[in-house]
This record gives structure tokens, C-alpha cells and sequence, in this order.
């Protein structure tokens, strides 16, 4: 059975009824997510409060939880965290797109219908660095060879891909 985050909803009723959902995304398993983004993990615990404004169907969407993405400097796993709430309109043809007022995000509901994968996928899209770096160098496991002070290597990182090559080289 498919997991209830990626099952269709019918947006008019969720915009109508006022209807408010939950729901926990594994990111990996978005598949727009994973092909634009490589080794993405992590997930997400969101929540959607369905409205409606200016003749649009709305949704408040928050997003708690954390990405995992591989820095494309170290190649080590780094994480990011995650935490926002956007305003989105639920546009069900891409030319209505156009007339969604300001302060919303518009987000395309095909067949007015939209799962809570979808919406997070969305959101991620924009949000997720499509080249993840740690934010400072410090941050990125440094070779052996480049780290004269044992001490500063962050403590957690046990794989050292650099340390083979580091004793390749001093051997020549
Ligand atoms: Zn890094």
C-alpha cells in the first residue's frame, strides 16, 4: 500500500472544508527530488492548513526536519535543517499561474488533486541547494595532509577517502 503522504488529495474539498493535514516525507523517496539532488536523505514532519484567497485554492505549508546531502567538495554527508512556513496557491493549469496574487507561492495541482509529497517536493526544490557545500571549508573533512593540527579534525568523521592518496603521494 502506498504511504498516506503520496496519495492525491482533492484540493477543492481540502480548500473548502478548511481542512488542515500532517504528515512525514521521507526525502529520499520524492523522485523529483532525488534525480535533481544525488544521495538526498533526510525527512520532513510538515503540516498543511488548506484555505482559500482571492477565488485561489491556498495552503499554509510548514516544514520541520532535516535534509541530507552530500558536499560536493568533501563528498562527506553534511545536513541541513529545516524549518519554514510559505504560503502557497494550488493553481490547476499553469496559465493561472499568472493571476495568483503576490504573497503566494503558485504550485501546480494537476487534475486539482496534489499529494503532501508534492507540496513538499515543491517547496524543497527551491529551497535545496542543487550544489551543497559545507558553508565554511573548516567544515569540510580536510585531507591528512592539509591538517597540521590533529586536534581542529572534526571528531565525527571516521571515513578519511583522502588519507590512501595523502600516503601515495609522500611515498613517491
Ligand atoms: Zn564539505
Amino acid at each position: 500500500m502506498s504511504p498516506p503522504w503520496s496519495q492525491p488529495l482533492d484540493v477543492d474539498r481540502l480548500s473548502h472544508g478548511e481542512t488542515e493535514i500532517d504528515f512525514d516525507v521521507p526525502l529520499a523517496e520524492l523522485p523529483r527530488l532525488r534525480s535533481r539532488i544525488a544521495g538526498i536523505g533526510g525527512s520532513v514532519h510538515g503540516a498543511a492548513r488548506f484555505g482559500r484567497r482571492s477565488g485561489f485554492a491556498m495552503a499554509e505549508l510548514s516544514l520541520v526536519g532535516k535534509a541530507t546531502l552530500q558536499c560536493q567538495r568533501c563528498m562527506q554527508t553534511m545536513e541541513l535543517g529545516l524549518d519554514g512556513t510559505t504560503h502557497v496557491a494550488l493553481v490547476f493549469e499553469e496559465a493561472d499561474a499568472a493571476e495568483v496574487p503576490d504573497d503566494l507561492e503558485p504550485v501546480l495541482a494537476r487534475e486539482g488533486r496534489i499529494s503532501a509529497g508534492e507540496l513538499v517536493e515543491e517547496e524543497l526544490l527551491l529551497a535545496l541547494p542543487i550544489v551543497p557545500l559545507h558553508e565554511e571549508l573548516s567544515g569540510c573533512a580536510v585531507p591528512p595532509a592539509a591538517s597540521l593540527l590533529p586536534e581542529e579534525a572534526p571528531e565525527h568523521v571516521t571515513q578519511r577517502p583522502f588519507e590512501g592518496l595523502a600516503e601515495l603521494l609522500r611515498r613517491k
